[in-house]
């Protein structure tokens, strides 16, 4: 997209977060809820296909222009890119880059389109930092696949039309190898969703257990090459880690900017409290490393897209944003005093929110052990 078209979308994004998704993040947060007209108002602005292909009714961003739209998306609620998150981003990626022609050119207009939620299902109970330990099987009878097993976690499950499935092919294999990825329609007989999840926060993003239950799944739903699935699923992965990066830039923001807006007009002893320099060390201790964040970002992004780095820059992004998110909303309740722990101050929800980031799409311990792999055999 030329640098004029995409200043156009970034602004209009802009704009739809501030004016029609922030007054409604409160109201999103204790319902557990999207408004179905924001679902339809961000599915006309092409954010169900962000990063898909043009060809397919996508957006086709690069990384750089992915992660300045994600900085934008940041600023609201993280429940509301969750919504269209896994289309463009881990389950929508597996498609555009290994799937056949016509399961992309059956599934994606409709992801990008809005008119299908996908979803991916890799973790299991002992299978979650290391899914490499997955047991779901997808067994052949001769004539299609029978798959079995138990997802948990799985962003979007409730409102899944299709899952990205990781399962065994090789029934009696073990670690990566054998490990294939299936497109599982929602509606085949066998697929049933749990109630969703109560989390700690993001409310109005889902997550649920999957079951698959014997579910017959034709030979043609396999994605790539039969056994090659666990390749697929870390490089999904891997692009998915920087846009975090950019939305805890988006969100650390924010909670900063709640920050310094409380410490210009809450007042103690007479003046407000942005005069005591306790209370302004905290702010610019924030300022400097979501500076940090920023650009750290915006160098990886342009390091993926010029081919030059895909691993490192992204799992560092990812590592130093989530880890600074969680810094910066702490400082934000901390400037907010009593008032940072009350339920509907936006600090409040910030705080609860940013934690999940440190722990899903690769633990901060495992960014660490992708990073250090990388510096000792960068091959
Ligand atoms: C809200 C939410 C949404 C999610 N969405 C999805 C989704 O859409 N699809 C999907 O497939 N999964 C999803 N997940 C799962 C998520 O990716 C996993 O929770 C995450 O990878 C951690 O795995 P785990 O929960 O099994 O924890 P564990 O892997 O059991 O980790 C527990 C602790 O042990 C540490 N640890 C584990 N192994 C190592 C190691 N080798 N070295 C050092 N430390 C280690 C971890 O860092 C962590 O601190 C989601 C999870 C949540 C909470």
């Amino acid at each position: 997209m030329d640098a004029e078209d995409f200043g156009q979308v970034l602004g209009v994004v802009r704009e739809f977060v501030r004016n029609e998704v922030v007054p409604r993040e409160t109201w999103i947060d204790e319902h557990d809820e999207i408004p179905r007209d924001i679902r339809d108002k961000a599915a006309g602005l092409g954010l169900f296909g962000w990063a898909l292909p043009v060809d397919f009714g996508g957006l086709g961003l690069a990384m750089a222009e992915d992660v300045a739209l994600a900085i934008e998306l940041g600023y609201t609620t993280p429940a509301f890119r969750s919504l269209f998150g896994t289309n463009n981003g881990i389950a929508g990626k597996a498609i555009v880059d290994y799937g056949r022609e016509d399961q992309r050119s059956y599934w994606l207009p409709k992801l990008a389109a809005g008119e299908a939620i996908a979803s991916f299902a890799l973790t299991e109970a002992e299978a979650g930092s290391d899914p490499s330990g997955l047991v779901s099987k997808a067994v052949s009878d001769g004539s299609q696949y029978v798959l079995t097993g138990t997802k948990r976690f799985i962003t979007n499950a409730p409102l899944a039309d299709l899952f990205v499935v990781f399962a065994r092919t090789a029934p009696d294999s073990v670690g990566s190898k054998g490990i294939s990825a299936l497109l599982v329609p929602a509606t085949l007989p066998g697929v049933t969703v749990g109630p969703h999840d109560a989390k700690m926060g993001q409310g109005g993003a889902w997550t649920s257990e999957v079951f698959f239950d014997d579910v017959a799944v034709p030979f043609d739903a396999l994605i790539g090459e039969e056994g090659k699935g666990f390749r697929i699923a870390m490089a999904s992965l891997a692009r998915g880690r920087l846009h975090i990066a950019a939305i805890c830039v988006g969100m650390a923001g924010r909670a900063l900017e709640e920050a310094v807006e409380h410490a210009r007009t809450a007042r103690q002893g007479g003046k407000p409290i942005g005069e005591h320099q306790l209370v302004q060390a905290l702010l610019a201790e924030s300022f400097a490393e979501l500076h940090a964040g920023r650009s750290m970002v915006h160098a990886a992004a342009a390091a993926y897209d010029s081919g030059e780095d895909r691993k490192l820059g992204p799992s560092a992004a990812k590592l130093f944003c989530t880890e600074m998110l969680g810094r910066v909303a702490d400082r934000a309740v901390q400037v907010f005093g009593g008032m940072g722990y009350m339920r509907g101050v936006t600090v409040e929800r910030i705080y609860r929110d940013a934690r999940l980031f440190r722990i899903y799409e690769g633990t901060s311990e495992i960014q660490k052990l992708v990073i250090a792999k990388q510096l000792l055999d960068p091959r």
